[in-house]
């Protein structure tokens, strides 16, 4: 049985009182800006937030589809593309959405000027492709606020201490957001998206869902960490950390969103579980006759971010993400131990503050699976968070059966208590 180990995050440069004043980040996803006429309600958004007397700082991310396109692309050129070059080019994306958004915000009659992650100095250590961020030297954004300019700074990105562009992983515009809302100081960090909020599991695979009103730091990192895309997972870290209010809303309504927020007690009053999440995203491997430091040490090394891990007798199982195979296959191989790896198990993960309280909650879990006749494999848990595999065929049909046995489509699940 293992916890998700969380990793820490950098310190952010304090801020001076006067900067504190009315300062919100808002980031837009991909979908919010996937073309010119989305583009230019996203600018008004931003221009409507400014003349409501905010300092106002943009985080975009790519048009659509544009960041797999590139990608793409990449692919077509070269089977292995290098990954610093891979950055110089996936950082692209994000600049063109701002530098658009800049143009459509004058011709509403507000200044604005775009920045890519560097010139809105954000620094990050040299892993190219998952680089963390290091430092916000935040001096050109307040120059900027300070001239009475919107700011739109590319998300995704940022320059590596050795000065190269480097890129922070997919759906890292999220974390781009959250590091500036923390190295300004700003009131709130408002993340727009494609859906109403953080639902009690993925809309696209259970309808019913509903939006959660509030969640916890903790339990936003175990949805983060456990499928629940709405967030990348370091943006979750860093608002924790740093104590940074998110609200997850949608790009295209004025409705409340979802708070991530410091655990209260009413969230725990309300359901005790928050929601039940998925992913096909991990493949899972098993190694033979291995010590389990020398492996752990050699996946790290290759920036592999190792999720689950169980040993079973002298065999160690563990899971990581798919897009780091050739990594993870090349220190399986250069360590010499017979390993074997499965692609054809997703993880399904039940999460909920109210479970270190309440008992009971594996055996409603497993008794629902074994109900739906689902085989459960690789178990591994933490005080808020069930998590197990089953086969890809399996995997909607658990989350629904989940999903209904706790009762989540029930009013209660939203957490409101206003
Ligand atoms: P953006 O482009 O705005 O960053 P993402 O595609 O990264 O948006 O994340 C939003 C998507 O996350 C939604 O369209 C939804 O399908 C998916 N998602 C998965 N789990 C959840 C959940 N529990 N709550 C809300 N959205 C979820
Ligand atoms: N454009 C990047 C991606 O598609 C980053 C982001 O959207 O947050 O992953
Ligand atoms: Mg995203």
């Amino acid at each position: 049985m293992t916890e998700t180990a969380f990793e820490t995050v950098p310190a952010v440069a304090p801020v001076e009182p006067r900067a504190r004043i009315g300062t919100v980040v808002m980031k837009f996803g991909g979908t919010s800006v996937a073309d010119p006429e989305k583009i230019r309600r996203v600018a008004a958004r931003l221009v409507g937030a400014k003349r409501g007397g905010s300092r106002v700082v943009g985080v975009l991310s790519a048009m659509g589809h544009h960041t797999d396109e590139l990608l793409d692309l990449a692919h077509q050129v070269s089977p292995r593309p290098k990954p610093r070059e891979l950055d110089m080019l996936m950082s692209v994306g994000e600049r063109v959405s701002c530098a658009l958004a800049a143009m459509a915000i004058s011709d509403l009659g507000q200044d604005a000027i775009s920045l890519t992650g560097s010139q809105a100095g954000i620094v990050t250590d040299t892993v190219h492709g998952k680089a963390k961020i290091v430092e916000v030297r935040a001096r050109r954004i307040h120059e900027a606020l300070d001239q009475d300019r919107i700011v739109l700074v590319a998300g995704f990105q940022g320059v590596s201490t050795e000065l190269d562009i480097t890129t922070l992983g997919r759906g890292g515009s999220d974390t781009t957001a959250v590091a500036l809302a923390a190295a300004l100081g700003a009131d709130a960090c408002e993340i727009y998206t494609d859906v109403d909020g953080v639902f009690t599991a993925d809309p696209r695979v259970v309808p019913d869902a509903r939006k959660l009103h509030a969640a916890s730091y903790e339990e936003m990192l175990e949805m983060a960490a456990s499928g629940a895309k709405v967030l990348q997972l370091r943006s979750v870290e860093f608002a924790r950390n740093h104590g940074v209010r998110l609200h997850v809303r949608s790009t295209f309504t004025d409705e409340d969103g979802t708070w991530i927020r410091e655990e209260d007690e009413r969230m725990l009053e309300k359901a005790m579980i928050s929601g039940v999440t998925h992913t096909l995203e991990e493949a899972v491997y098993t190694v033979r006759e291995t010590n389990p430091a020398d492996l752990f040490e050699a996946l790290a090394g290759a920036s592999v971010n190792v999720d689950t891990i169980i040993q079973i007798g002298s065999d160690i199982v563990f899971s990581a993400p798919r897009e780091d195979r050739d990594e993870t296959a090349g220190v399986l191989d250069g360590l010499g131990a017979p390993w074997g790896e499965r692609d054809d198990l997703g993880k399904v993960s039940i999460v909920g503050a109210g479970m270190k309280s309440h008992p009971g909650v594996a055996a409603r879990t497993f008794g629902t699976l074994r109900d739906i006749g689902v085989e459960p494999r690789f178990v591994a848990t933490s005080p808020i968070k069930i998590a197990f595999y089953v086969g890809h065929d399996d995997v909607d049909r658990a989350v629904k059966a989940l999903h209904d046995a706790f009762d989540l489509s029930s009013p209660e699940a939203e957490r409101r208590h206003a």
